[in-house]
């Protein structure tokens, strides 16, 4: 039986539409590429301790986004301090905490095609299969958002286009003993870099570990590189210095921040029943994408008709 909502993407703004979709009786299936939720809001499990890869600590300003996380602080799931959240006891928790549950969640579904008929959107991942559903919330990065919706893509959302993220090249390391941070990621030519100590956030495992984050210059040259071959080439450099390393691991992100936004908080097709929301409307990362996917789930709920057996 086809969904009223097909939401696809688990990051903030995905978790957080359908936290609201859900509470007001709408029936959601989540569609993720990846194996788990959160999006960029991720970690890497390892057993010396494990990295927030992605986000570690995000702002809180907006009254509404504090209103919301308020029960996640007092469960215990985030610290929030001098208005900036740290989920405990890894960067993943808010996501697993929002997590759909049952067969509401769809892992490994990467959509590759969006198809809608008179009154159906059709969506094929990449296995396959199809996955039917009145409504479609789309929240992935706004390039990746226009790909996928091709010919649905809306002539009345030029601005759209203008949207651009910084690309940004992660290292992970795990050392023997203290170091210096900054001379780490000198050392790396990680540019202007964003250094953080997994030791220096609440509840994490015992160990120094910290994760670099490379300026966009710095991470231009290593788009096309292959991860192992450049964790084996940081890993050279370190030891070659003198660095006594347990572990390095390197990622990428293609769309880690968001470089120019959008004006507005998300966008509704005029005529179709297509919303796109996320990170991609205001410079404030985590907390754009909860106030874009908020707008557009009220947005999706003031347009339709109440569901027969609401959840409320
Ligand atoms: C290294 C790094 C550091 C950051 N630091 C901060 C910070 O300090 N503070 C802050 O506020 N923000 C920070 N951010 C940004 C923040 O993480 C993002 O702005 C926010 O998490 C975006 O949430 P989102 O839901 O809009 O997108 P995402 O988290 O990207 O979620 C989109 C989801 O869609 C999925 N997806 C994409 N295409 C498909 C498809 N075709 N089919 C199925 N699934 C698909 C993706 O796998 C992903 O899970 C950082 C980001 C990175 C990468």
């Amino acid at each position: 039986m086809p969904r009223d909502i097909l939401i696809i993407g688990s990051g903030m703004a995905g978790l957080t539409a359908y936290h609201i979709l859900n509470k007001s009786g709408f029936h959601c299936l989540m569609l993720e590429k990846a194996r788990g939720v959160g999006g960029r809001m991720t970690h890497r499990r390892h057993e010396l301790g494990g990295y927030d890869h992605g986000t570690s600590s995000f702002k809180v300003s907006a009254p509404i986004f504090k209103d919301f996380l308020e029960n996640f602080v007092s469960e215990g799931i985030l610290e929030l301090h001098e208005g900036w959240a740290t989920p405990k006891p890894a960067g993943n928790a808010l996501a697993k905490a929002l997590s759909p549950s049952g067969d509401d969640f769809l892992p490994q579904a990467h959509v590759v095609d969006v198809e809608l008929t008179d009154d159906l959107v059709r969506l094929t991942d990449a296995q396959g299969a199809v996955h039917e559903g009145t409504k479609l919330l789309i929240t992935c990065p706004m390039p990746q958002a226009k790909a996928l919706l091709g010919q649905y893509w809306d002539a009345h959302w030029p601005h759209a286009d203008h949207v651009s993220y910084r690309p940004v090249l992660t290292m992970m390391l795990a050392l023997e003993k203290p170091q210096d941070g900054n001379e780490l990621a000198r050392l790396m030519g990680a540019g202007d870099a964003t250094i953080i100590w997994e030791s220096d956030k609440p509840e994490r495992a015992e160990g120094h570990r910290l994760v670099v984050h490379f300026d966009e210059d710095a991470t231009l040259p290593f788009l096309q590189t292959d991860l192992k071959e450049i964790a084996r080439h940081m890993s050279g450099i370190l030891e070659d210095a003198g660095v006594e390393l347990l572990n390095i691991q390197a990622h990428r992100w293609l769309y880690a921040h968001t470089k120019s936004a959008m004006a507005g908080e998300m966008l509704a097709h005029q005529s179709l029943p297509i919303w796109v929301a996320g990170d991609g409307f205001g410079l404030d990362g985590v907390e754009t994408a909860f106030l874009s996917a908020h707008a557009a789930a009220l947005d999706i709920i003031e347009g339709s008709d109440p569901h027969p057996d609401g959840k409320g």
